[in-house]
């Protein structure tokens, strides 16, 4: 096991890893570090020989990759277990993106519906080590229905910030269901944010958001896992929503990590893609990132409705050292790419479907050529936001369903060119 410490991204501080703290003095955010050169003492083939295992902690998506995750005993990890997510390939898809080989990995199918669950199962079981005795996020719902989902697991207290009104449904059910307190905070997203790390600071609560760098140690596994998969061959590009900015920072993290290792010889480009009416991130990267720009967000990708990024410094690193780019779609867009991964049988939340959206029009502006081998992540469930599906502008499902008297001649009447 190697020894890991927080150091600050900006003036390079360290502080020990099992100090509660989110930022550093100067301001900007930790990171969790170890030694050069720990991960080139870490084997690909012990990471594949655990897929074999009937071990929990093994079969883990997260946990599989331990020793460049979190430095705690075994016994010590809170998992559902989480990850293990599968990669999809489909011809229409690759038809809708114009680009050949293109797969999905769906994080959707982690226990709580979103990729999630492989930050908090590391954020809780740190949580569960520090002693703590309440957790809180801020949340669009599906860090939310996570943290209320690990929390029980671990017997922790959970309280969450969501913008009251603007989480769907299914979110907020799940949130519930699995016994949070939920606090519905009369502004947006980022308005629950600031509440929260100011709450958290004075009433010595635990703070889950991805601000805290154990989140992003969990989140990295979504890259390693698709690598292994892969036969730890990288794919050119990989596609993913970009809201909070967490993920995208984790995924730098992830494939650094991956080269320093020598588990990847070359680092895919990361395509980061904002809703563009939650752009803040997409327009930072159209100039260069001279400016950190902050918005008032409006799209009906609730996932990623942010328009202050808490991870833009770590997010920016990571499309600088890929090479990566940041694209934006239109809710018109993501709709329609949504419907095209629905109606492939595989389906996800509004949110996720940006990353098909944006490799289709990388692709129509040339920057992603038909031959890239690309990888898209789907990022929730499609059963997070039933709402969109059945009632999002431009979409009608009355001649999908029709309600009939229990005969088989209204069966007959009802199926009418339909077979
Ligand atoms: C959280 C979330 C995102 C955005 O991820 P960030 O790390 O905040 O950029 C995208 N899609 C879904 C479904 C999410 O839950
Ligand atoms: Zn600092």
């Amino acid at each position: 096991m190697t020894a890991e410490w927080l150091e600050c991204i900006a003036c390079h501080a360290q502080f020990a890893s099992t100090e509660v703290r989110y930022t550093c003095d100067c301001g900007a955010l930790l990171s969790l570090e170890r030694p050069a050169g720990f991960a080139a003492k870490l084997a690909t083939r012990t990471f594949d020989a655990r897929l074999a295992s009937r071990d929990d902690v093994d079969r883990s998506g997260v946990w599989r990759f331990r020793e460049a995750v979190l430095d705690v005993p075994t016994s010590a990890i809170v998992s559902h277990p989480e990850g293990a997510t599968r990669l999809y390939r489909r011809p229409s898809l690759s038809a809708y993106a114009g680009v050949e080989p293109l797969a999905f990995k769906h994080e959707g199918e982690n226990p709580t519906g979103s990729f999630k669950d492989r930050g908090m199962t590391v954020a809780v079981t740190q949580a569960v080590r520090l002693g703590e005795r309440a957790v809180a996020c801020a949340s669009t719902g599906n860090t939310s229905s996570s943290l209320a989902a690990y929390a029980a697991q671990a017997g922790t207290r959970a309280i969450v910030f969501v913008p009251a009104g603007k989480i769907s449904l299914g979110k907020l059910a799940q949130t519930l269901a699995y016994g949070a307190l939920c606090l519905n905070v009369r502004g947006d997203f980022d308005a629950a944010m600031r509440l929260v790390n100011k709450a958290c600071a004075k009433l010595d609560i635990y703070l889950l958001n991805s601000i805290n760098p154990f989140r992003i140690e969990g989140q990295k596994t979504i890259v390693w896992e698709l690598l292994q998969d892969r036969g730890w061959r990288a794919p050119d590009w990989i596609a993913l929503p970009a809201g909070n900015l967490g993920n995208t920072s984790a995924f730098g993290k992830a494939l650094r990590e991956a080269l320093e290792g020598g588990w990847i010889d070359r680092v895919p480009r990361i395509a980061a893609i904002q809703a563009s009416g939650a752009n803040p991130f997409s327009r930072g990267f159209a100039e260069d990132f001279r400016t950190r720009h902050r918005m008032k967000a409006e799209t009906i990708a609730s996932a990623i409705r942010i328009g202050d990024p808490v991870s833009w410094d770590k997010a920016r690193a990571a499309i600088a050292e890929t090479h990566g780019v940041v694209g934006e779609v239109t809710d018109a867009e993501l709709l329609e790419a949504k419907r095209a991964i629905d109606e492939a049988g595989i389906g996800c939340e509004p949110a996720s479907a940006c990353s098909l959206a944006g490799v289709r029009k990388l692709r129509a502006a040339g920057t992603i050529r038909p031959s890239d081998d690309v990888v898209c992540v789907l990022t929730g469930h499609v059963l997070k936001d039933p709402d969109v599906v059945l009632h999002a502008p431009g979409i009608d499902r009355s001649s999908q369903t029709i309600e009939i008297d229990p005969t088989v001649a209204a069966v007959e009447a009802a199926l009418a060119n339909r077979l």
